[in-house]
C-alpha cells in the first residue's frame, strides 16, 4: 500500500500507478479525504525493488503481505486443499482423518495388536514412532529402521496408511520407503535443514507445532516444506507451553479456526501429547471436531502401563471403538465422516 501526501499532484499519483503497473502487479488507487492510498496486488518483491519511498508525493509504503506465502489462504489459493492421502481424502471440510495407534513401535507383537485395534474399531491411518525424540538422550529412542519393517507390516495387515516421524535427515530415504506420511515433531518444527529434506521427499508431511512456537512461525515452517516439491503438509496442534502446569501442555484450540482464516492447509490436532492424561483425550478429540479440525492424531496402547513411553496419555486399545465412535459423532455434527 503506497500513502500518498495529503499535497501529491495527480501526475505524482499517476507517475507511481504507471511504475507500479510496470512490474504487473494489480493496482488499484484509492482517493480518500486527506491522502490518497495506492494498492498494489501482487508480487511484493518486485515493488520493494522500486524504491517508491523516494518518488515525489509518496508518504510512505506499507508492507500488508503476510510473512508465509505459499502456506497463505490468499488472492493465489482462496479455497481449503484438498489432498488425497493414500485413498483418504484429508482437508476440505467433509471428512474427519482420524489418525490413531502406539505413541512408539516397542515390538512386533505390540504394534500389530493396536494396529488391528485400531483398524477395527475405526481409522483413517495408522501413527508409530520408529526414531522417537526424546528429551533425554537416556529414554528409550526408538527401534529405529527395525521398527519400520513392522510399520511395513501392519500396513499390509491393516491397509492402513503409516505416519510415522523423521527426526534426522540420515533417516530419510529409509523412511520415506516405507511411511505414507512423514511426520515433523514439535521440537523438529523450526529445524529448518530437516523441513526441507522432508519437504524434498515429495511425500506428505504432517507438521507438528512447535511447543513455544508462535502460529505464524507454524506458516512459516510450512512455507520450507511446500518450497521443495509442494506435497501435501497437513499442520498440527499438539498443545503449548504456557504458564499452566497442570496439562502436559496447554492445548491452544484456537490455533485452529485462526489456521483456518490464514491458511489454506489442513489442520489436525494431538490431544494424547497436549494433555498428557488419556482422562483429558476424549473430551479434547471431542472439542477439535467441534472448532473444525479436520481430524486428529492419538495415541493407543493394549497395555499403556507397559508402554516405554507416553503410557499415562495413551488409550485403551479396548476403549478404542467406544472413543472413535464418540469423537466421530462430534465430526458428524459439522458434516465431517471418518476419512
Ligand atoms: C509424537 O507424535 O510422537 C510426538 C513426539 O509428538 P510431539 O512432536 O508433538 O511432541
Ligand atoms: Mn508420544
Amino acid at each position: 500500500m503506497v500513502v500518498m501526501t495529503p499535497e501529491a499532484t495527480q501526475p505524482q499519483i499517476d507517475a507511481v500507478v504507471t511504475k507500479l503497473e510496470a512490474t504487473g502487479v494489480h493496482v488499484v488507487v484509492m482517493p480518500g479525504e486527506l491522502t490518497t492510498a495506492i494498492g498494489a496486488i501482487g508480487d511484493p518483491e518486485g515493488v520493494r525493488e522500486l524504491g517508491l519511498e523516494g518518488m515525489a508525493g509518496v508518504d510512505r509504503v506499507v508492507e500488508i503481505s503476510r510473512p508465509y506465502k505459499l502456506a497463505s489462504i490468499d488472492l493465489a489459493h482462496q479455497e481449503p486443499s484438498v489432498f488425497d492421502i493414500a485413498g483418504r481424502t484429508v482437508g476440505g471440510g467433509k471428512t474427519f482423518c482420524l489418525i490413531a495407534g502406539p505413541c512408539t513401535v516397542e515390538s512386533r507383537e505390540q504394534t500389530l495388536a493396536v494396529a488391528g485395534a485400531v483398524a477395527e474399531g475405526g481409522a483413517s491411518m495408522l501413527r508409530g514412532g520408529a526414531f522417537k525424540p526424546r528429551t533425554s538422550p537416556f529414554s528409550f529412542q526408538g527401534l529405529g529402521a527395525a521398527a519400520l519393517d513392522i510399520l511395513r507390516e501392519a500396513r499390509e495387515a491393516t491397509g492402513l496408511p503409516i505416519v510415522s516421524e523423521l527426526t534426522d535427515a540420515q533417516h530419510a530415504d529409509a523412511v520415506a520407503e516405507v511411511v505414507d506420511v512423514i511426520q515433523v515433531g514439535a521440537r523438529n518444527m523450526q529445524n529448518y535443514g530437516l523441513l526441507q529434506v522432508a519437504g524434498s521427499l515429495g511425500k506428505p508431511v504432517l507438521l507438528k507445532r512447535g511447543l513455544s512456537s508462535t502460529v505464524e512461525e507454524l506458516l512459516m515452517a510450512a512455507d520450507y516444506v511446500l518450497k521443495e516439491a509442494n506435497a501435501p503438509v497437513v499442520l498440527c496442534e499438539r498443545g503449548i507451553r504456557t504458564f499452566e502446569t497442570a496439562t502436559r501442555f496447554t492445548l491452544d484450540l484456537s490455533a485452529i479456526p485462526w489456521l483456518k482464516l490464514h491458511t489454506h492447509l489442513p489442520v489436525i490436532v494431538d490431544p494424547s501429547h497436549a494433555a498428557g492424561d488419556r482422562r483429558l483425550v476424549e473430551p479434547l478429540s471431542r472439542a477439535a471436531a467441534a472448532v473444525g479440525a479436520d481430524g486428529i492424531i492419538v495415541e493407543i496402547a493394549e497395555d499403556p502401563e507397559a508402554a516405554l513411553c507416553d503410557g499415562p496419555q495413551q488409550l485403551y486399545a479396548r476403549d478404542y471403538p467406544e472413543f472413535a465412535e464418540h469423537v466421530l459423532a462430534h465430526a458428524a455434527l459439522g458434516g465431517r465422516r471418518l476419512a
